[in-house]
């Protein structure tokens, strides 16, 4: 399991930087403004939905694949599977 900061985080564009803070108010992240870019506050919601994202990705596809015992029972675990291969990318910081 990757140890992130625990969301939901929510994106909060401040005078001079976007910030994204959890929901206890820790930041998790800030970037000073750039030359303004019509993606900026839609690239930032983006990342700022990543641990859900993360989250239900996980969740769901742990939940198809499960056995009744709970073991993980996806046939293309960690190569084959494209949801397991991104979890992987996500957790090992690999390459897709
Ligand atoms: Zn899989």
């Amino acid at each position: 399991m990757i140890n992130y900061t625990p969301g939901p985080w929510r994106a909060i564009r401040q005078a001079f930087a976007w910030s994204l803070e959890n929901m206890v108010g820790d930041v998790v992240f800030s970037s000073l403004l750039g030359p303004s870019s019509s993606h900026e506050e839609a690239n930032v919601r983006l990342v700022a939905a990543a641990p859900d994202l993360y989250e239900t990705l996980a969740r769901e596809h742990q939940r198809e694949y499960e056995t009744k015992n709970g073991a993980m029972a996806c046939q293309g675990f960690g190569e084959e599977c494209d949801v397991c291969a991104l979890l992987t990318h996500v957790e090992r910081g690999s390459r897709l």
